[in-house]
């Protein structure tokens, strides 16, 4: 069932959303060479408690009943999603690492993800950086009343495969509102005129999982981490949007993502 939100519903989810911008930002100023993942997750989890609010990601269940152990997912190079922030990873440069980040403030949660270079990056990954994040835009820019889901999906799926990029099918966008995952889903991919009407109230997260080579996946051991079958580099950007009568309003923001990044951002 579709939860559309009020306006007042609304202003409380871009709260939420703004702090999620806030808090990959903070996390930012400390992605370098030599930093570990959980260095980044504390920056996180500490930054999301101080301003009022809960890391929604922690303790969250997936199919087998265990719980994420962090407040960020920390993806690096062929990982997609779901990576858990270790110790253990320390990221290097050439590394990309996408940080996904969900925070539950005021009743209503936050989701969106970027994903960072670590010092000097190949061409090739940049370009995939970029068109992911250009893939975003173009299923935002989809996001109006009229329209249905299936034209988000193809406007990513085609811009994306146009690059010779794989679409990732089994993870998809979601419904956002009291919870963080509701309905609809939001695929990446679709037919143009197909799916779930947009109605003005709908408030979606949608995140291009975008893969260097072909499109298949396989789950790690710890149960969490989704990669690339063939080991290629992924990328992963998310906004959540709220659709009113003039279209997608982005509820979160890179923007203060992008004022750390300086001349660096993609
Ligand atoms: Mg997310
Ligand atoms: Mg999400």
């Amino acid at each position: 069932m579709i939860f559309l939100k009020t306006e007042d519903e609304i202003k409380l989810l871009r709260q939420s959303n703004l702090l999620v911008g806030k808090t990959l930002a903070e996390v930012a100023k400390f992605i370098k060479p030599g930093v570990t993942t959980k260095d980044l997750d504390k920056i996180a989890e500490e930054f999301i408690r101080d301003n009022g609010a809960i890391p929604t990601f922690k303790g969250f269940p997936n199919q087998y009943g265990d719980s994420f152990p962090a407040s960020i997912c920390t993806s690096v190079n062929d990982q997609v999603v779901h990576g858990i922030p270790s110790e253990k990873v320390v990221l290097k440069d050439g590394d990309i690492v996408s940080i996904d980040c969900g925070t539950y403030l005021n009743g209503f949660c936050g989701d969106s993800a970027y994903t960072f270079c670590v010092g000097e990056v190949e061409p090739e990954v940049l370009q995939l950086l970029k068109v992911t994040k250009e893939a975003l835009y173009k299923g935002i820019q989809q996001a109006v009343v009229g329209k249905r889901l299936g034209d988000i999906g193809y406007a990513i799926q085609q811009h994306c495969e146009t690059h010779s990029y794989g679409v990732v099918r089994e993870f998809v966008g979601h419904g956002i509102g009291k919870d963080m995952h509701e309905d609809p889903q939001v695929p990446n991919y679709g037919r143009r005129g197909y799916g779930t009407a947009i109605k003005k109230g709908l408030c979606i997260a949608i995140e291009p999982m975008i893969t260097l080579g072909d499109r298949h996946i396989v789950m790690e051991n710890d149960g969490w981490t989704v990669r690339t079958k063939d080991r290629k580099c992924a990328a992963h950007y998310e906004h959540t949007i709220a659709v009113d009568e003039q279209g997608a309003n982005i509820l979160s923001s890179f923007q203060y993502i992008e004022e750390v990044l300086g001349n660096k951002a993609i």
